[in-house]
């Protein structure tokens, strides 16, 4: 299986990415995540993508597509991923389609998890991640057991101010590889209001 997952910041796509790539047996290659090893890692390229994070914008095109393609140079890739948060904009999304070409290998699906822009801020400003399981909570809406409130973190992006960014970046230039997407018949839609369990449900259903 061979999935993208489309959305806008704090749709949910981690959360759910995380379910799916449990029932596929599939890598999940999360851009965000790997730039976020390599900040804490503090190489050269991480020094770099943190400029852009903390402000929520994206990190250029050329840094992200090498990122990728040299997650894509792995074995573990071959039989299927799970690509949350790549592409983001259109160059990124004709980089993949070139990349999947040369391998003589095609997309199954992409999944667009929509949200309204007024649920977003609230969504990502109570969002805290463990990072010793990489289980991601809300305070509120999917709150986590006390054992584990100590050593949750909150991300330094999902500050309001960061969040309006993200999500401008999002409409501007995201948005845009949508049409790319749904005229190759690629493209799925899937309602992402709801707790996390019942977007599952709408995914399962979706993909069976
Ligand atoms: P995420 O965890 O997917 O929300 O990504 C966090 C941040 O990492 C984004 O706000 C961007 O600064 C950067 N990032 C992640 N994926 C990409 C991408 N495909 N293109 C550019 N920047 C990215």
């Amino acid at each position: 299986m061979r999935m993208i997952f489309i959305g806008p910041p704090g749709a949910g796509k981690g959360t759910q990415a995380a379910r799916l790539v449990d029932k596929y047996k599939i890598p999940h290659i999360s851009t965000g995540d790997m730039f976020r090893a390599a900040v804490k890692a503090g190489t050269p390229m991480g020094q770099e993508a943190d400029r852009y994070m903390k402000s929520g914008q994206l990190v250029p095109d050329e840094v992200t597509i090498g990122l990728v393609r040299e997650r894509f140079a792995q074995p573990d890739t071959q039989a299927g991923f799970m690509l949350d948060g790549f592409p983001r904009t259109v160059p990124q999304a004709e980089a993949l389609s070139e990349a999947l070409t040369a391998d003589g290998v095609q997309l199954d699906t992409v999944l667009l998890l929509e949200v309204p822009d007024r649920l977003i801020v609230d969504r990502i400003i109570g969002r805290r991640s463990d990072p010793e399981t990489g289980e991601i909570y809300h305070l509120t809406f999917n709150p986590p057991p006390p054992e584990v409130s100590d050593r949750l973190v909150h991300r330094k992006d999902d500050t309001e101010e960061a969040v309006r960014s993200r999500l401008e970046a999002y409409h501007k230039m995201t948005a845009p590889i949508i049409p790319f997407y749904e005229t190759s018949g690629l493209l799925q839609r899937v309602n992402g209001v709801g707790t996390p369990d019942e977007v599952t449900a709408v995914i399962t259903s979706t993909l069976t």
